[in-house]
């Protein structure tokens, strides 16, 4: 790792005060802000408008090295229970296992030397294949003609002679197969990659890149063998899924998988009590959902909160941190 000196910028220096203040002020009920990305781009796309590019990402780690105090998930966790939280407390998560994790965030991370979690879903590690949404994003995006014309099987026709139209094609198919059962989803994916002829390049970690980002000291997670809704299935499947991907990690890693996230994470609509039970059996320590908002010390070990940084710039991402932490 780097030797990264804070910045003694303005900007910083006051951010960091006022984080301070609050936690003066909480006086013992300091909050912890876990972030939460998904892929890294090299280059902005407006079809997948919420994953940051890695210079925007850059920025968001100089941001949280200059002003919180970002910490690796265990040592987070244990403090939280021990009330012992330093001021401006964050974690940096990452979901699903794309191969940008190790392409493009683990050298940003290392410049500013921060830790990270990485939660993989382990049905994808080195099988070549690319998750379902990413999919569609591709297939649309290669489509050749003004229309998809998916009326053969129920998908509707969507004109994409326009960047607003591909994105509005993504987006829609994108909500219309989320909640489908598994074999309609993969028939409505099918149907699109027909109307293109061909498959995007491998998207998601190989397990030598698994072990580069464990062995560079990113906590690796699991996140499902196949990223299903865990209530869409049976109790039987849904223990698999959880199960099945810690061992699979495990055996990569050859080191214990002590965090889980939940697929999509929204309590009671993705995940119930059930597999809050599944999760806790399987031997985790901690797991999360996609609900957005600050940690506190009474919140729960196995619903813990996360946040997406979808604000309009890094500056409003950095005031939103700090809104949160201060209550
Ligand atoms: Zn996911």
């Amino acid at each position: 790792m780097s030797t990264y000196q804070r910045s003694s910028a303005p900007v910083p220096v006051l951010m960091r005060v006022i984080g301070n203040s609050y936690a003066l002020w909480q006086s013992g009920n300091a909050r912890l802000c876990i972030v939460n990305y998904h892929r890294i781009l090299e280059a902005s796309d407006p079809l997948l408008e919420n994953e940051p590019d890695v210079a925007t990402f850059r920025d968001h780690m100089k941001m949280l090295a200059d002003c919180f105090k970002v910490l690796p998930m265990h040592e987070a966790l244990a403090a939280l229970r021990q009330n012992r939280l330093p001021p401006r407390a964050i974690c940096i998560t990452f979901d699903d296992g794309y191969r940008s994790a190790h392409d493009l965030a683990l050298p940003v991370l290392r410049e500013f030397n921060l830790p990270a979690t990485v939660f993989v879903t382990s049905g994808y590690v080195d099988s070549g294949e690319n998750m379902w949404n990413d999919r569609i994003v591709d297939a649309v995006r290669a489509v050749t003609g003004s229309v998809i014309d998916l009326e053969a099987i129920g998908a509707g026709r969507h004109a994409v002679d326009s960047i607003a139209g591909r994105c509005a094609a993504v987006c829609q198919l994108t909500a219309r197969a989320k909640y489908l059962p598994p074999a309609e989803r993969m028939a409505l994916v099918e149907a699109l990659e027909a109307l293109t002829g061909r498959r995007a390049a491998p998207l998601m970690l190989s397990a030598d890149m698994v072990r580069t980002l464990h062995a560079s000291g990113i906590e690796i997670g699991a996140h499902t063998v196949s990223h299903p809704i865990l209530t869409s299935l049976s109790d039987a499947d849904a223990d698999t899924e959880i199960t099945a991907s810690k061992q699979a990690l495990e055996a990569i890693i050859d080191a214990p998988v002590r965090y889980f996230a939940y697929p999509n994470g929204k309590a009671g609509l993705d995940f119930d009590a059930r597999h809050i039970a599944m999760v806790r059996q399987a031997g985790f320590a901690a797991a999360f959902s996609t609900a957005p908002g600050p940690v506190t010390a009474s919140q729960d070990m196995f619903t813990l909160p996360r946040s997406r940084p979808w604000d309009s710039s890094t500056f409003f991402y950095m005031l939103r941190l700090l809104r949160w932490l201060a209550g």
